[in-house]
Parts: C-alpha cells; sequence; structure tokens
C-alpha cells in the first residue's frame, strides 16, 4: 500500500490517494502534530493528555515533501522542521482518525 498522489489543498489540507483507491483528506494541522520525530515525542511525552498544542501559522505549512525509499515520506514544514517520517501504515492511520 503506497500513495499515488499526495496534494495540499487551501494551505490547509492534505489529500492523500492510495493506490487501493481509497481517498483521504486531513489537516496539516493534525499531521504537524502528529509529526513521529524524536524531538517531538519526546515533546509529548512531557505534557499532559488534556494539553493541546498550538502551532503557529508556518508550522502548520508544509514547505516540502518527499518520499524516503518506498515506504514513507518526510514532511518539511515552513518553520524549518524537518524530521518527521511518516512511514505509509503511519501516515493512513492518522489520516483516518
Ligand atoms: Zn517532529
Amino acid at each position: 500500500m503506497k500513495p499515488i498522489t499526495i496534494k495540499i489543498v487551501n494551505n490547509e489540507k492534505l489529500l492523500v490517494k492510495w493506490d487501493d483507491g481509497l481517498e483521504q483528506l486531513s489537516t496539516l494541522q493534525k499531521i504537524r502534530r502528529l509529526c513521529p520525530c524524536a524531538t517531538c515525542m519526546a515533546d509529548k511525552e512531557k505534557e499532559s493528555p488534556t494539553y493541546i498544542p498550538l502551532f503557529t501559522f508556518d508550522q502548520s505549512q508544509i514547505k516540502e515533501i518527499n518520499v524516503v525509499g518506498s515506504y514513507a515520506i518526510s514532511i518539511s514544514w515552513k518553520d524549518g522542521h524537518n524530521t518527521g517520517i511518516y512511514e505509509f501504515p503511519f501516515l493512513r492511520k492518522i489520516c483516518s482518525e
């Protein structure tokens, strides 16, 4: 399973089309919030379960998306954060939640 099209819609949402025909639309804010990199994971562990992170405009804007091998995409955000590697099954899971 892999994405065949990834598109940013209105600078606000990410549209992902998968090779099995599924289409998913998810907010960029949510994708940023669920960034799986070590730094963000560590930050999340320090927060209380009721904490809601707020993002600046740049933090929830995507500058660039690159495919990593055949298993993931990496997202560069406009604030310079680019260490998050979203493996395809993870991306699909967060987009469906
Ligand atoms: Zn991160």
